[in-house]
């Protein structure tokens, strides 16, 4: 299928379309890219810092700093806000940060995959909007977006950054970003030119309302396959059996059944309370005296992938399992439970012992 051909266009046009829908955006404007989600942030400090300009980054683990260092090498003034290993920065610590100083974009990280920390998304944009009401707010939502609710024009979000291959359940490849109007002006208004010539908005924006009106139009080849595979999904997505009310809430349940089944066997979970354990996946420590290869090729012998540490404090100290997607939403398939299970017989193939007391 030819990127240009009058069959394509509408299936570019509904992925944007349905897009919308699953941010709750009327307005917000969806940019869809050939790149992984890390080219979300390029997209955002190319286009919306300049030299010097300020940006306070929430940092709640790896995804945190890595975006940091990204707008730092564009040029950008950044300052972040941590918290413990485990947790996120709370109102107080925000309201502080945005009263000392004018930055021109807050950004957090919804989902922190390398930590499994959840930013209350609602109210670090309601801080902005009370505190520093020109910032923008930027949620890096690769690990969020379809798996955890985004109310994107209510809570008053600018930029969601996202990529094809985590909540949305499509091979990787595809850069998914998604900005207000108001974000879009203040592109229109910077002085210097973006710095980047491949993720400019200039040359996208008009490309993603050519194929939203129907109209091939060409600045760089889309990968045409995983438009018609993001098609797909986000169908199934928005039109399935399922609501997006329901799928978010069947995240939420298998999430606690998850983290439940993990405690039961004495297990601590990285997040220091369940209000900042996100939804779509789960960090757990290994047990006293266990540590990634003793378990992870006892879990890949029962076909089960799942990752080990990439926080640098802890790295050696956790593993890390996803359940977002078919995997909650599609029940019928047994993926929790085999899950599970494979855990269970992994640690007890390796020696370990629930310690009584657990279940
Ligand atoms: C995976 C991830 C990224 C990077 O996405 P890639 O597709 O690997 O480039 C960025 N932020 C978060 C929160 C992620 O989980």
């Amino acid at each position: 299928m030819s990127h240009v051909s009058p069959a394509f266009a509408p299936v570019f046009g509904n992925c944007i379309k349905l897009l919308r829908k699953v941010l709750y955006t009327e307005s917000g404007q969806p940019f869809l890219v050939a790149g992984s989600g890390t080219l979300g942030w390029d997209a955002v400090a190319a286009n919306l810092i300049e030299k010097d300009e300020k940006a306070l980054v929430l940092n709640t683990g790896y995804f945190g700093e890595a975006f940091a260092d990204c707008l730092s090498l564009y040029g950008a003034d950044v300052t972040q806000l941590g918290a413990p290993l485990g947790g996120a920065p709370i109102k107080k610590q925000i309201t502080e940060a945005l009263k000392k100083d004018k930055y021109k974009v807050l950004t957090f990280t919804h989902v922190d995959t390398s930590t499994g920390v959840l930013s209350n998304a609602k109210m670090i944009a309601e801080t902005v909007k009370e505190v520093s009401p020109e910032t923008l707010v930027v949620l890096d939502g690769v690990c969020a977006v379809a798996s955890e609710e985004i109310r994107f024009d209510d809570w008053g979000i600018d930029v969601v950054i996202s990529a094809t291959q985590k909540g949305l359940g499509v091979p990787p490849g595809l850069s998914v970003v998604v900005a207000s109007q108001k974000a879009l002006k203040v592109f229109e208004q910077r002085k210097s030119l973006p710095a980047s010539y491949y993720i400019s908005w200039a040359k996208w924006l008009p490309v993603m309302k050519n194929y939203e009106a129907g109209t091939p139009s060409y600045f760089a080849t889309p990968p045409v396959q995983l438009i018609y595979a993001l098609e797909t999904s986000l169908k199934t997505i928005m039109e399935g059996k399922v609501s997006l009310e329901e799928r978010f809430k069947m995240h939420r349940e298998t999430s606690v059944k998850f983290k439940t089944a993990m405690k039961d066997m004495g297990f601590k979970l990285l997040p220091l309370s369940d209000d900042t354990s996100a939804n779509g996946m789960s960090a757990v420590y290994f047990p006293d005296g266990f540590k990634a290869p003793d378990i992870l090729p006892k879990m890949l012998k029962r076909d089960i992938v799942v990752a080990a540490g990439l926080h640098k404090d802890v790295k050696d100290r956790y593993f890390r399992v996803g359940h977002m997607g078919v995997t909650v939403v599609n029940p019928e398939r047994g993926d929790m439970e085999k899950i599970i299970k494979g855990i269970q017989d992994s640690f007890a193939e390796a020696g370990y012992k629930v310690p009584s007391g657990s279940a």
